[in-house]
């Protein structure tokens, strides 16, 4: 080595744990919650194949988040991982309060009582957290509860702000779960006063992404966006797609975020389910498009919260989101509060490898080639080219660099056969980029010769695994070094 490199290095790294992580591209979200939340759980849960967790805001408080936190930036610290962290914010959202013994079945003709009066959850009363309630429903609108696993209809409005409703569709009724009114529409804004209050603690603990619920427009965005950068954030922000609002302004949703998730869950319930399969398909295409990173989310796995071996279906599932070309999966109560929280993730992780080991390239189309109209053509031309070369000389490296992210998200889009490994002296960005499909991100912040930089970044490959003597590696970079140019190189190289 001609310089010390040391810094770039783990310290008593275990080699093998970092090579074995992501040995899958599609990348995996896990929702933190109390069957997950202690540093070993979390530790065990990487080593399984999580790369991003997701704080749910819904649920929980700023403190059980905050030790969560420290965990996670502590398995970063000691151990060959970037682990980002997602804060995902309620936004608009009904929910049920706290249920008695947290279960109650309610079955088909049971009257039950919606209260904006806080109390314990039973067959008298239940306490649903929206002032307005009995304001905005009307006598016969359905209200769905749980993503829709149970159903009732508002049968009376009373007086004093209670909803009587008649369970049609029963279930197993626990705290804090979600209510949709399909038929009823909901005046609230999208941030909401809790929303900003966490939003608070996501811009004060640095996290690395932060998920809008309930997006309707673009506006949603930009004022979320605002609030970042007022207070000097660089958390990028996720559009979680539940609305059938958002879609008709999708395309300007997604320029204007830096990622999007899918969110089956509250959108199967605000639009019928069987449009669900198609929307994400387009979802998908059109962020890879655009080089935002799309997140496949809700009940993929759900049939593991008590189980030890998924449906048939779900195996599907998660198998098409990684053909359909998603940047990740996503696992929520699964968990969050399943039984089995690590076997979930190494069963995803297997789906997903032995789907990639055939087909792991998404069916790059026509229309993924780098557009003339896109102020960044010019890079993105570099990029498309250099995923190509790679992808022809068998390249055992694509190395990319990036300042604003920008060439690792773009790489990433082209979803090149090689691996894909991205350097940058943006500490957050080494984070953020965990997302991204394919993408495995180093700190690296040396200004030297181009020449040196990338002699530097292959020897860090080199002293980790990554790459060996006799391997052809492809760069990209650009100069002059000191000008921070967008990427404008292509260089191959043979490892010494
Ligand atoms: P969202 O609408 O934001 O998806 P959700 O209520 O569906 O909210 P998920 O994060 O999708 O929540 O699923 C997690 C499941 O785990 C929920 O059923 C929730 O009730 C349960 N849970 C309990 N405690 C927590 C916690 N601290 N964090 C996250 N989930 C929790
Ligand atoms: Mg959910
Ligand atoms: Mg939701």
């Amino acid at each position: 080595m001609s310089k010390n490199l040391d810094k770039y290095l783990y310290k008593n790294m275990d080699k093998e744990a970092g090579l074995a992580h992501v040995n899958h591209r599609t990348k995996i979200v896990a929702t933190v919650g109390p069957a997950c939340d202690s540093y070993d759980k979390l530790l065990e849960l990487v080593k399984a194949g999580v790369n991003v967790f997701r704080l749910n805001f819904s649920h929980g408080s700023h403190e059980d988040k905050l030790s969560i936190i420290e965990h996670i930036r502590n398995i970063n610290k000691t151990e060959p991982y970037n682990i980002a962290i997602l804060g995902d914010l309620q936004g608009p959202k009904l929910r049920v309060g706290e249920i008695e013994n947290n279960a109650l079945e309610v079955k088909p003709g049971d009257i039950l009582t919606f209260t904006n009066e806080k109390c314990i959850g039973n067959l008298e009363k239940i306490y649903v957290s929206y002032p307005n309630l009995a304001g905005d429903v009307i006598l016969g609108n359905t209200i769905m509860i749980d993503d829709g696993k149970i159903e009732v209809k508002v049968s009376s409005i009373e007086a004093n702000g209670d909803v009587k409703v008649m369970v049609t569709l029963g279930g197993i009724l626990s705290s804090k779960k979600g209510i949709n009114l399909p038929d009823t529409k909901i005046s609230l804004p999208a941030l909401t006063e809790k929303d900003l209050a966490d939003l608070d603690f996501i811009i004060a603990q640095q996290c690395d992404w932060v998920a809008l619920s309930f997006v309707r427009s673009v506006q949603d965005i930009v004022g979320l966006k605002k609030i970042l950068q007022d207070n000097g954030s660089k958390t990028k922000i996720i559009a979680k797609i539940e609305k059938p609002e958002a879609l008709l302004n999708i395309r300007d949703i997604i320029v204007e975020s830096d990622g999007i998730m899918v969110a089956r869950g509250d959108l199967g319930v605000e639009l019928p389910v069987e449009q669900i399969p198609l929307i994400q398909k387009e979802l998908i295409r059109k962020c890879i498009h655009r080089a935002k990173p799309v997140i496949v989310a809700t009940q993929m796995m759900e049939s593991m919260i008590d189980r030890v071996k998924p449906n048939r279906s779900e195996i599907t599932d998660v198998a098409n989101a990684v053909l359909e070309g998603a940047d990740a999966v996503m696992l929520s109560g699964e968990t969050a509060t399943g039984q089995h929280p690590a076997l979930v993730v190494s069963t995803m992780r297997k789906i997903i490898a032995e789907v990639e080991k055939k087909e792991y390239r998404y069916n790059r189309e026509e229309d993924l080639k780098p557009q003339p109209h896109s102020p960044s053509f010019h890079s993105d031309a570099i990029c498309y080219n250099a995923c190509k070369i790679s992808d022809d000389v068998g390249a055992k490296a694509l190395i990319g660099m990036t300042q604003s992210g920008y060439t690792g998200f773009m790489l990433s889009s082209y979803r090149p056969s090689s691996p894909l490994y991205v350097f940058t002296k943006e500490r957050t960005l080494v984070n953020q980029l965990s997302l991204s499909w394919g993408v495995r991100a180093f700190y690296y912040a040396e200004e030297d010769s181009l020449d040196d930089i990338i002699y530097d970044q292959i020897q860090i490959l080199k002293e980790r695994g990554f790459v060996n003597t006799g391997d052809v590696v492809v760069n990209t970079g650009s100069t002059p070094v000191d000008l921070h140019l967008p990427t404008n190189i292509i260089k191959l190289t043979k490892v010494d």
